[in-house]
């Protein structure tokens, strides 16, 4: 506005004096960016006395230069993956141990790095989605309903049973927790499961669990899976949160138990998440408590995350690892998982015979049906590339950012 006001009393001529001022400005500050950048390059013992006056003379260039490789260095830490020694493991993980005995609510924050055993990639890891399609690699995968419960959702589960962990809340969608045989009342799956979808047409809303991934045409604003509810034949949709959408739906958010185990939480387990998300989600952070009053946040991930510093503990290791230290130590059994008790297969309302068609994910088989695999369609159902439904979150982010670059 001022520029423009100042521009008002101006001539035709002195307008556009100014403005060739302003490119020869920023022209002349381009090739001092070029010319110091250069010098700086070299090794000091190097540089010619003539280098060193200019530096002298353009020391705001030399500072900003530095600050910005300052940024480009933090940027690379965040994104590198550590791993701790493995007797550091053992010792962080037996803290962890203590203090989970010490505690009387335990909450456990899960994201993708649990998921990444059973084939599932991760957004942000060197072999997540986002990083691969930075790199302009395409991102292509087994499919995703192909995966079982890990390692870590089974030791979760168990430590629920036997009272060490009262709530769960996931940023996943892969229906994992839930396949382990976590109830849902302990259960706040955020970002919706790809195996529900619902009518909500129907009062109370209906709910309907399937054996394959239900997204499979629905996208951000665009909720509908093309079947019908089978009740009242209204619109089936599904319950998958994407970026820059609000979830409304009661469950499987369930906002409510995730809400209420932050407020009564008193340890905090992160386990295989980046935390860029779930830090925004006040709630979830009791940020309106006073620091000291805060439950002790433990973080388990190989990558650096923005709640680092209000961590107790940060452990280094993979969340399987990890989890299995911690069950030594804590002397509870590791259930293995087993197709045959599967909440999923009981849960699940089988399609009208008509809409067996309809669509073309790989559908869950109970163990028995596995040990005489349809060896033809089983393959080429294998390693194809991502596409729309709920690992296409974010996908046509990072990929409209990929084009942009070009
Ligand atoms: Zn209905």
């Amino acid at each position: 506005m001022e520029a423009q006001t100042e521009q008002v009393g101006l001539s035709r001529a002195e307008r556009k004096a100014r403005e060739k001022a302003k490119l020869i400005q920023k022209e002349t500050q381009r090739n001092n960016f070029k010319l110091v950048a250069g010098i700086l390059k070299k090794a000091e013992c190097e540089q010619t006395e003539e280098e060193r006056v200019l530096l002298q003379r353009h020391q705001d260039t030399v500072q900003e230069l530095s600050k910005r490789q300052a940024r480009r260095n933090t940027l690379k830490r965040k994104q590198e993956e550590l791993y701790d020694g493995e007797e550091d493991l053992r010792t962080k993980v037996k803290q962890l141990a203590e203090a989970m005995r010490q505690a009387r609510h335990v909450v456990v924050y899960t994201g993708a790095g649990i998921s990444t055993a059973a084939s599932i990639p991760d957004y942000r890891g060197p072999n997540g989605v986002w990083t691969q399609l930075q790199k302009g690699r395409a991102v292509r995968h087994s499919d995703l309903s192909e995966a079982d419960p890990t390692l870590t959702h089974m030791c979760i589960q168990m430590l629920h049973k036997v009272k060490m962990v009262q709530h769960v809340v996931s940023q996943n969608c892969d229906g994992l927790h839930l396949r382990s045989g976590l109830p849902r009342h302990a259960l706040s799956e955020l970002h919706g499961n790809m195996f529900i979808e619902m009518c909500v047409s129907c009062s109370p809303v209906r709910e309907v669990i399937r054996l394959f991934d239900v997204t499979e045409r629905t996208a951000l604003h665009r909720h509908a899976t093309g079947r019908r509810c089978p009740q009242c034949r209204g619109e089936l949709r599904d319950t998958i949160v994407h970026f820059g959408e609000r979830g409304t739906l009661e469950q499987p958010l369930n906002w409510k138990g995730a809400a209420e185990a932050a407020e009564q939480a008193d340890l905090i387990l992160c386990l295989g998440s980046s935390l860029k998300v779930l830090k925004k989600y006040a709630c979830l952070w009791c940020m309106k408590k006073t620091a000291a009053k805060r439950p002790k946040l433990y973080i388990v991930n190989l990558q650096w995350t923005p709640k680092d510093d209000s961590a107790t503990l940060k452990i280094h290791g993979k969340c399987d690892d990890v989890m299995q230290l911690l069950m030594e130590e804590l002397g509870v059994e590791i259930p293995s998982y087993n197709r045959s008790d599967d909440p999923i297969f009981s849960l699940a309302i089988p399609l009208r015979q008509d809409e067996e068609d309809g669509h073309s994910r790989k559908t869950l088989m109970p163990l028995a049906d596995l040990e005489h695999p349809e060896t033809d369609s089983a393959n080429q159902a294998e390693e194809t590339e991502v596409q729309g439904g709920w690992f296409g979150r974010g996908y046509s982010k990072a990929k409209k950012k990929r084009k942009s670059l070009w």
